[in-house]
């Protein structure tokens, strides 16, 4: 049975959709495919040096599920750089919406629709309601 699947957050602008060697004609290539979610991955742990729990609270997930993503993603980079395989990255699925609250850009991989506002902001407003018990 398929477990079920949680959307994951991701804030990254990617500025490619593919990369492939120089020189080599696409129908000799053997094809990598990238989800968002290994994307983003890479750019939370590589790029921002993020450690592995904040990353994968900013995503929505455990980290031990980060850790999976994030080592899939390392295997699949590896494998198309030193077997000179093309890469596809694969967009969200939801595509990208700003938050209404602050703006940033975002998009989740399996995101309920009419949501107006990026996870971060949602978490701030929860732990605004919960942090200040007195009101009034
Ligand atoms: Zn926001």
């Amino acid at each position: 049975m398929p477990r079920p699947y949680k959307t994951r957050w991701i804030y990254g602008a990617f500025e490619a959709d593919y990369f492939k060697p120089r020189g080599r004609p696409m129908a000799d290539l053997e094809e990598i495919r990238l989800e968002a979610d290994e994307l983003e991955a890479l750019r939370l742990a590589d790029l921002e040096d993020l450690y592995q729990d904040a990353a994968a609270e900013k995503m929505g997930i455990s980290r031990q599920t980060f850790g999976n993503i994030l080592k899939r993603a390392h295997q699949k980079v590896a494998d198309a750089l030193i077997g000179g395989k093309a890469i596809r990255m694969n967009p969200a699925a939801s595509g990208r919406q700003w938050c209404r609250r602050c703006g940033r850009p975002w998009a989740g991989t399996n995101l309920e629709p009419g949501r107006e506002e990026c996870p971060e902001c949602s978490v701030e407003e929860k732990e605004a309601r919960h942090g200040h018990g007195h009101r009034g």
